[in-house]
């Protein structure tokens, strides 16, 4: 297959999925931006019908303009206390996305009742349809873009063919202020529809790939500090609402500084590769291995803490069977972790009472001679 044929159905596969939680968070921490934009240009807008008025526009334009400059502040302020609110909508980012398109299509359909080519030739109204499809780049889900892009073209789509139906005779579609409505310019504005569309969706990609690389611990590809912090408020709260188990394993390699000492800094990289390869053998889709930093991994899983001890005790068991062989030929060496366990909600209700805790026990498994799981402070 075309190397270009392949990126582009990764790019339209990225764009069409949902977002992963990092990417909710920005997204979401985003529409609050949308919703502070949009406030900030709905309150700019009341100056266009002013201009109007000023620069001798007739009556009924200014008043159009000014009821949909009104009509806009006035839901720009109810998507801000919206976007406000602690609550997470799902369906806010895509409604407002469809409000910002709907309302600049209300505004040209208003325009059109005066003369049909005010409604299909004005400039400055049509431009809210390019406002709103780059919007919805500050939301860094690309099927929010794709959506408004779409809703764009089919509602500008339908106001083109409904102004050519109106149109009873050629002169219809000529106007001394906003000149003649051809079929020509029309399709070229649904061209520019598609452009700007495309346009935001490949900023969205090139956002989304950003975020999953702060999310991204390059060395063992695990998701890393900053992706746990915005993931498990999440998973502590569907635990909480569930009633479902959470436990956490802090997981610390065992003198890992003479590996490093022994076999170079190179080697002890690759064999954190190894450890991460052996940890997560044992997975079963319902945990999550993070890097925390240096030589420290958090185990996230949904289960009791005896079970989760289990599942650890296990992962340690195999990596002693699996000493890490350095190079061909010569000795392997064996690595071995010590880990310390701790649950929602009796050892903590957030991460870092979690952490805490879990680090308490990691001492004393450490203090206890290393390679062992304590799950009870002792
Ligand atoms: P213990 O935890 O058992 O008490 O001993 P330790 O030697 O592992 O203790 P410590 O936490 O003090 O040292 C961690 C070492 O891990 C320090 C550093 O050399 C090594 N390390 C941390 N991050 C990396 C890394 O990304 N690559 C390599 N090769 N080594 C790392
Ligand atoms: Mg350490
Ligand atoms: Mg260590």
């Amino acid at each position: 297959m075309h190397p270009y044929f392949h990126q582009a159905r990764e790019i339209v596969a990225s764009l069409l999925s949902r977002p992963d939680e990092l990417m909710l968070e920005t997204g979401a921490g985003g529409e609050l931006l949308v919703a502070r934009l949009r406030a900030v240009i709905a309150a700019i807008l009341l100056l266009l019908p002013l201009v109007n008025a000023i620069t001798g526009g007739s009556i009924r334009e200014t008043m159009i303009g000014l009821a949909g400059a009104v009509f806009i502040n006035v839901f720009a302020q109810v998507w801000l206390a919206l976007a406000r609110t602690p609550r997470r909508f799902r369906w806010l980012t895509f409604a407002s996305a469809a409000f910002d398109v709907s309302a600049t299509t209300l505004v040209l359909a208003m325009l059109m009742t005066t003369q049909i080519p005010a409604g299909l030739n004005s400039m400055v109204v049509w431009f809210g349809y390019l406002l709103a499809i780059v919007l919805t780049a500050l939301r860094s889900d690309g099927r929010i873009t794709l959506f408004a892009g779409a809703l764009a073209l089919v509602q500008y789509g339908a106001m083109v063919f409904v102004g050519f139906q109106l149109a009873s005779s050629p002169e219809q579609m000529i106007s001394s202020d906003y000149g003649a409505v051809t079929v020509g310019n029309q399709v070229q504005r649904l061209i520019l529809l598609v452009i700007a569309t495309l346009i935001t969706a490949m900023i969205v990609y090139r956002m989304q790939r950003l975020v999953e690389m702060s999310g991204t611990d390059g060395l063992t590809g695990l998701p890393n500090r900053t992706w746990l912090l915005h993931r498990m408020p999440r998973l502590v709260d569907a635990a909480q609402r569930h009633g479902g188990s959470l436990t956490v394993a802090l997981i610390d390699l065992d003198r890992f500084k003479r590996i490093n000492d022994e076999t170079g800094h190179h080697a002890g990289d690759r064999a954190m590769r190894h450890v991460v390869q052996v940890l997560r053998e044992l997975g079963d889709g319902d945990e999550w291995l993070v890097r925390l930093g240096g030589e420290e991994f958090v185990l996230v899983m949904r289960k009791p803490i005896g079970t989760a001890w289990e599942r650890v005790d296990a992962a340690r068991r195999l990596l002693n069977e699996r000493p890490f062989e350095v190079e061909r030929g010569a000795d392997p060496i064996r690595i071995t972790f010590s880990a310390g366990l701790s649950a929602y909600p009796n050892d903590g209700k957030d991460l870092s009472e979690l952490l805490r805790r879990a680090d308490l026990r990691l001492h004393q498994a450490k203090q206890e001679g290393r390679n062992r799981v304590v799950a009870r402070d002792r």
